[in-house]
């Protein structure tokens, strides 16, 4: 009895239980037609076109009625999405998925890498590897087109371009649109050394801080509102930050390395 209450309080303090992960966040516009449409930390962005919305990310399974009041609060409706886009395959960015392709038809694009994960909700994704008696799957969706570093998707006169940023998950992806950088920040939340989930896992980390330190934006956002410091710059209605980018970007290496560090020692 008192295991179980023990295994039920630890499962409380995963990051699932986040409470600002459902807590609202007002919708607001960050640069011309990109606009904040998640929670208090779980970042969705809607950006608006005269032939349809793309949207990227959606939070977790039942964050749509937020989203969508969000998205009404600026003059738009989700049913107009016709993109959905991912940063990273994980349950608390992607779990409303289908919900927001039945509601407005959209397509799914997504990276190869993660493209897998998203066709069968997460299943394979070593997430469960690393906390075993966790769920962490989601409603699939069928992925329309496989995107590639590089890569431009196109709406309505609006170019979004594609930034492979593997090792959070194996098709983690940033976005650039408008001169803006949407950024999925590396943090690492599986074992580095010897994943059998993900082989290449430490390479892929590594390439992608070189091209993350390559990368020098003013106005950058990220994957959680945490990492950006929403709060505060939606308080000033600034996001102009290219210090504060370099600092997030080396902070992430630091924890990666001395995570990496600490597991190759214990081996
Ligand atoms: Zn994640």
């Amino acid at each position: 009895m008192r295991l179980t209450l023990l295994l039920l309080f630890a499962a409380l303090l995963l990051p699932a239980q986040n409470p600002d992960w459902r807590a609202p966040f007002p919708a607001h516009t960050i640069a011309g037609n990109l606009h904040y449409v998640g929670t208090k930390d779980l970042a969705c962005y809607l950006i608006t076109t005269p032939q349809g919305h793309i949207l990227i990310n959606t939070g977790l399974a039942d964050s749509v009625p937020l989203m969508q009041a969000s998205a009404k609060k600026l003059g738009f409706d989700l049913k107009d999405v016709k993109i959905l886009l991912t940063m990273q395959a994980h349950y608390d960015h992607v779990a409303a998925f289908a919900e927001v392709q039945k509601l407005s038809g959209a397509k799914v694009y997504a990276t190869a890498g993660d493209a897998a994960y998203l066709e069968e909700g997460g299943k394979s994704d070593p997430l469960f590897l690393s906390f075993a008696n966790q769920d962490f799957s989601f409603a699939p969706v069928k992925v329309d087109r496989r995107l590639k570093d590089g890569d431009t998707v196109k709406l309505g006169g609006t170019e979004v371009k594609v930034i492979s940023l593997p090792g959070h998950t194996r098709g983690a992806a940033g976005y650039s649109v408008n001169g803006v950088l949407i950024v999925n920040l590396p943090s690492v939340v599986i074992k580095l050394v010897g994943n059998k989930g993900y082989p290449g896992i430490v390479e892929d980390y590594e390439t992608t801080f070189g091209k993350l330190k390559q990368l020098h934006p003013t106005l950058w956002v990220a994957g959680h509102g945490s990492q950006y410091g929403l709060e505060a710059k939606y308080a000033k209605k600034s996001f102009i930050d290219p210090e504060g980018y370099t600092t997030a970007v080396a902070n992430y290496e630091k924890q990666f390395k001395e995570k990496l560090a600490k597991e190759r020692a214990s081996r």
